[in-house]
């Protein structure tokens, strides 16, 4: 039986992963779960997967949990408790927002195996955190489904010249720029292929959502930025490629769903029979498409692309201005076009530190979310 702590149990990545975890019932035990505020929704997974340990973000909700589950060990927004205490083989690190880096720095520190599915851990601290895998022996497999693909094409590295990053091109992709510019909510969180959180579905409408994971592939798999390439493939079956020295190229096919890439994180080295095989059918899928990305219509990838290339502080600064602007448009404060503006502003207001500290860039994020709200601020009253 293999021990699994799951960090954020409750959004989207968190209750599929349940979801193989229960088809695999007889492989895995669920020692903690954490959640932010969906108690209900938790409450259900707790009397399912009897985990020892949970922790929830508000003492209301740890008050609540007391009541009903009297014998269960409750940490109150404990995340990196979870990380550093108690005994798992694997940690599902599936929490949004940058407050995954410290319970995965924590795993780290104790040589654990990490299934990642946080995008703020590699692209503000990469830099930090691939050295640290080395050194204390830890290893993070990757979750999301382009770097799943390439994990999966090649573990060791080898010989690979190049990345080959698909997108989906999200909602906007035959749109016009005077479309995308005016967009509404209901449209931008309308993703043709993947059901997603709100946040990653905006960041996959700008492409910003491809821009963060070109720069978790460059540490992830230690490529230069030259060696990265984008892209757009509308049915979302190729998940990802790598290109050898000889050009030859490998790529990773299944059907859009993240089942495969959670559980295959779960199940590595191994590959068992799980949530969704056999329902893979190429002819009836028949047709795969691949263009190049439009740079002009979809700013906020080039902007990803470049931050990775300065490096230092950049991504950081990138990811939390990004963020802020996500959150002002789904509280209808911005337009859509303005995400880019508003990080493009921060990015370059911000002087820039080349080999930061852990401090450096969580002041980083700190100052480039204050400045993106001032922004955010201004765009309001014009
Ligand atoms: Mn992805």
């Amino acid at each position: 039986m293999k021990k699994i702590a799951i960090l954020g149990s409750t959004g989207s990545i968190g209750t599929q992963a349940l979801e193989v975890i229960r088809k695999l019932a007889n492989d895995f035990t669920v020692t903690a779960l954490a959640a932010g505020n969906n108690c209900e929704i938790l409450v259900e997974q707790i009397k399912e997967f009897k985990p020892e340990y949970v922790s929830v973000k508000s003492d209301k909700n740890t008050e609540i949990l007391r009541k009903l589950f009297p014998n269960l060990k409750i940490f109150t927004n404990g995340i990196v408790d979870i990380a550093k205490e108690i005994d798992y083989d694997l940690i599902l690190i599936c929490v949004t927002g940058i407050s995954g880096l410290f319970p995965t720095i924590e795993a780290i520190k104790r040589g654990k195996t990490i299934a990642l599915a946080n995008k703020e851990t590699l692209v503000s601290a990469g830099d930090i955190v691939m050295p640290m895998l080395k050194e204390y022996g830890a290893q993070i497999i990757p979750v999301d489904s382009e770097h799943s693909a390439i994990f999966q094409c090649s573990s060791d590295g080898k010989f690979v010249k190049n990345l080959i990053i698909t997108a989906s091109g999200g909602p906007f992709l035959h749109k016009t720029k005077e479309e995308i510019k005016n967009a509404t909510k209901a449209q931008a969180l309308a993703h043709p292929k993947w059901n997603m959180g709100s946040k990653i579905t905006v960041d996959s409408a700008t492409l910003m959502n491809k821009g963060l994971e070109v720069i978790e592939a460059h540490h992830l798999f230690q490529k230069d930025y030259e060696n990265i390439k984008v892209v757009i493939h509308p049915q979302s079956i190729v998940h990802s490629a790598i290109e050898f020295d000889d050009g030859s190229v490998l790529a990773q096919m299944g059907l859009p769903s993240m089942h495969l890439p959670i559980q295959y994180a779960l199940t590595y080295p191994k590959r068992i029979e799980g949530i969704k095989s056999n329902s893979f059918n190429i002819a009836q899928i028949g047709k795969l498409e691949f263009f190049e990305p439009d740079y002009e219509k979809f700013p906020s990838l080039l902007l990803a692309f470049e931050a990775g290339k300065i490096g230092g502080t950049a991504p950081a600064i990138l990811n939390a201005a990004n963020e802020e602007a996500v959150y002002a448009f789904l509280n209808d404060e911005i337009k859509l076009s303005d995400i880019s503006c508003v990080t493009n502003k921060v990015l370059s207001k911000i002087s820039i530190v080349a080999s930061p500290s852990l401090e450096e860039i969580l002041y980083a994020d700190k100052k480039a979310r204050f400045l993106a709200k001032e922004f955010i601020k201004e765009l309001r009253l014009n």
